[in-house]
This record gives C-alpha cells, sequence and structure tokens, in this order.
C-alpha cells in the first residue's frame, strides 16, 4: 500500500481530547493487517537508510510502530518510558506541552556510546516530544541519526523543531 492509500486509513475524531483538537488517529490504520505491515515496511526502509542499529519509541504509540520496525530490521528497541514505569534508576528530561509538561524517562545502560538510534513514533506535532526523546538518548550517549513517523502535521512546525537540533526527518503522511 502507498502513503496515499494508508492516509485513508488514518480517522480524524474531532473535539478530541479537547474541544477544537482534530485527533489523527492511527487505531484505524493499525486494525488494519495490510496497511499495518505497508506503514511498518515504508518506516523500517527509511530507518534502515539512515543506518539505525537500535529504534528508540515513544510511550505509548511508539511502542507498537517502533517494536515492528526493529523486528522487521532485526535490532533492538529501546523504550522512552513514561514516569516511574521503569525498574531501574533512570535519566528523565521534563519538557513542556501546550499546556503543563510531560516527562519521559529511559534506562541509563540501553544502549552502547555512540551506537545509531533512529526514533519512531506515530506522529510529530509541535516536536516536544521528539525533541524531548533526542536530547534524553544524546545524554546516554546514541547518536540520533533520524526519527520516522506515520503521521507529521507540519502546521506546527515539529519537523523543523528537530531538524534545527541535527536529526534527519521523515513521515509517510503529511
Ligand atoms: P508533539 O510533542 O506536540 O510533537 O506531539 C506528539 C506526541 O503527541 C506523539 O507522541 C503523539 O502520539 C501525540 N499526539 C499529538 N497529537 C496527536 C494526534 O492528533 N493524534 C495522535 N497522537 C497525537
Amino acid at each position: 500500500m502507498t502513503p496515499t492509500e494508508l492516509r485513508a486509513l488514518i480517522r480524524t475524531v474531532p473535539d478530541f481530547p479537547e474541544p477544537g483538537i482534530q485527533f489523527r488517529d492511527i487505531t484505524t490504520l493499525i486494525a488494519h493487517g495490510e496497511g499495518l505491515r505497508a506503514a511498518v515496511g515504508h518506516l523500517a526502509k527509511a530507518a534502515q537508510q539512515s543506518g539505525a542499529e537500535a529504534i528508540a519509541g515513544m510511550e505509548a504509540r511508539g511502542f507498537i510502530f517502533g517494536a515492528a520496525v526493529a523486528v522487521e530490521l532485526g535490532i533492538g528497541f529501546i523504550p522512552v518510558r513514561k514516569p516511574g514505569k521503569l525498574p531501574v534508576p533512570t535519566i528523565g528530561i521534563d519538557y513542556a506541552l501546550e499546556y503543563g509538561t510531560d516527562r519521559l524517562e529511559i534506562d541509563p545502560d540501553a544502549i552502547r556510546p555512540g551506537q545509531r538510534v533512529s526514533i519512531v513514533d506515530d506522529l510529530i506535532a509541535t516536536g516536544g516530544t521528539a525533541v524531548a526523546a533526542t536530547r534524553l538518548l544524546r545524554e546516554i550517549g546514541a547518536e540520533v541519526s533520524s526519527a520516522h513517523f506515520v503521521i507529521d502535521l507540519p502546521d506546527l512546525g515539529g519537523a523543523t523543531q528537530l531538524r534545527e537540533q541535527g536529526v534527519r526527518v521523515d513521515a509517510l503522511i503529511d
């Protein structure tokens, strides 16, 4: 399936999680076997071209696509987690949301120093989540070579923010 065909499998839910937000919902895409396989295949090809030696995915939807991409490429998967979930001492980063803040945590022993890591998530909006994940991965010694998303919302400027951090960015669907 092409990215154009995949676009038709994404559901738009108005007024979620707040009035005025058009939520792009990948639940309908991942329920479609051929669509899921195609999306993972496209992401994996792009990550492979970036020389990924491991995939990092953000909780929770980044786990779905990121783990599948890692399996496809036969490389490891690093979970970037919400606070308090990892059973070991972690390194964390707080980052700003439109309203309030959020936090991501990682196992500092998750990667080898200098290992080339590609980030995978379902969607990039403002880029806050992906920039925070990039900082965290770099803090534990990763070389963050690229980031791959199913959906980019270009009006929100996240991909530009991430490129300014020196990360190659691509998305299947704008
Ligand atoms: P950002 O930090 O503003 O780039 O938001 C991206 C993060 O929020 C990703 O982890 C997404 O899963 C989630 N997100 C934001 N907006 C949407 C949406 O419309 N659909 C699905 N996930 C979203």
